[in-house]
């Protein structure tokens, strides 16, 4: 295999975004400041992505009584993955390893009429996953996740829009990250006890995951083996580097924990039907995300993910105040700027340190002068000096248009 040039764990380290310590432990990275700008914005993406196609959010813990999953079927297909139960007197808890129990519980504690449905439960939450120590590295394999998780509870009539709509708001967050999708897979049941024991439920459910696709007009691919335990799944795929393929977003379909925690809601019809659960995830788990996009754009976020958005460089002391003055309006403006003060070295030097900075604004003696600034963009173009408040104003509706270019044209 050969080598990532822009490991993530590397990078991640050198650009101060997540670290990690022995003593908190394998698997248990930290964010740092940076990295927690990058993770925050993401989360506020989907937050308001997820409002717009009428989601609501809630919260819920991260334990839950064994019996929990018990009923939910994590106890017998797939405790492998869990962490050991907590004795806690004459009860055990457990470190979730999904959120779809917490989130049937939810729905399960108010009566819902058909007119509620579809009705969409998201959460950014955490989840845990017992990783053997040799699996872990980095953001990629961790011990503690957290997952840009939804469940839609819905009729079986909504399940195939509401999972295309799924699959739309994935591709529309993969094109405002600049992540490209590699390729879809349709992920079935394979062989062995890993599966819940339903042959016609996993038949309708995969029928409807192919006719979303076939109607998405996405070329796509089946593999077996490679199902949630009760039910299959659309994975999006992506690659990193050096070719290695991952799942980062899902659309599941489940009729199993619906009927495992008995939910209803009643039908124009005044009787108690079952809703379907239609699991989603955008992008994934924030770790894995992240983890990507550190790797897939060698740490050059997209400028409205940017740790910091412009790098204000006064040329010498003289320019301090109008460099000053320029990063608070960049403030007001609502971006992350920062100056690079001449004590840090000589322009070029800092130029080369904000390599990664989508927006550099050099301020020499004309451009205080003027009230100007010259912006240099980090893809190496130049550009002409633009007056203080035009340059902030465009370049804040660059970051909010969220675009993959840095500059029109
Ligand atoms: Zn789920």
């Amino acid at each position: 295999m050969s080598q990532n040039p822009h490991d993530h764990r590397k990078l991640g380290r050198e650009l101060g975004l997540f670290d990690t310590d022995p003593l908190i432990g394998a698997g248990l990275p930290y964010w740092l400041p940076d990295g927690a700008v990058v993770r925050h914005t993401i989360e506020e993406y989907i937050r308001a992505v997820e409002r717009r196609a009428g989601y609501q959010h809630v919260y819920s813990p991260v334990l839950g009584k064994r019996e929990l999953y018990e009923i939910s079927g994590h106890w017998s297909h797939y405790s492998d993955d869990m962490f050991p139960p907590m004795d806690l007197g004459a009860e055990q808890v457990v470190l979730r390893p999904s959120l779809c129990p917490h989130h049937a519980l939810i729905y399960r504690s108010r009566a819902h009429s058909y007119r509620e449905l579809p009705l969409r439960m998201a959460e950014i939450g955490g989840m845990y996953r017992a990783e053997l120590s040799g699996a872990l590295g980095g953001l990629t394999r961790v011990r503690a996740i957290t997952l840009n998780d939804a469940h839609i509870f819905c009729t079986l009539e909504q399940v195939a829009a509401e999972a295309s709509s799924a699959l739309s708001l994935i591709q529309d967050a993969y094109q405002a990250l600049g992540i490209d999708a590699a390729r879809f897979r349709l992920s079935l049941p394979g062989p062995g006890g890993k599966y819940i024991d339903k042959p016609d439920m996993w038949r309708r459910a995969t029928e409807m995951l192919r006719e979303v696709l076939t109607a998405s007009g996405l070329d796509y691919y089946e593999a077996e083996g490679e199902a949630a335990f009760y039910g299959p799944k659309i994975d999006v795929q992506i690659t990193d580097p050096t070719g290695r393929e991952s799942t980062l977003s899902t659309v599941q379909i489940d009729f199993h924990q619906p009927e495992q925690f008995a939910l209803e809601y009643i039908g124009a019809d005044g009787a108690r039907h079952r809703p379907v659960m239609v699991h989603r995830s955008i992008v994934g788990s924030l770790e894995r995300v992240v983890a990507h996009l550190i790797e897939q754009h060698g740490g050059a976020f997209p400028a409205w993910l940017a740790p910091v958005q412009v790098a204000v460089l006064p040329v010498g002391e003289g320019e301090i105040p109008a460099a000053r003055a320029f990063h608070a309006q960049c403030l007001d403006l609502g971006l992350r700027a920062e100056v690079a003060f001449p004590e840090r070295g000589s322009l070029g030097a800092r130029i080369r340190e904000a390599r990664l900075v989508p927006y550099q604004a050099v301020i020499g003696g004309r451009e205080a002068a003027d009230g100007a600034v010259a912006l240099r963009l980090r893809d190496g173009r130049r550009l002409e000096p633009l007056g203080v408040a035009e340059a902030g104003k465009r370049i804040a509706e660059r970051v909010a248009g969220r675009g993959r270019g840095l500059w029109e044209g």
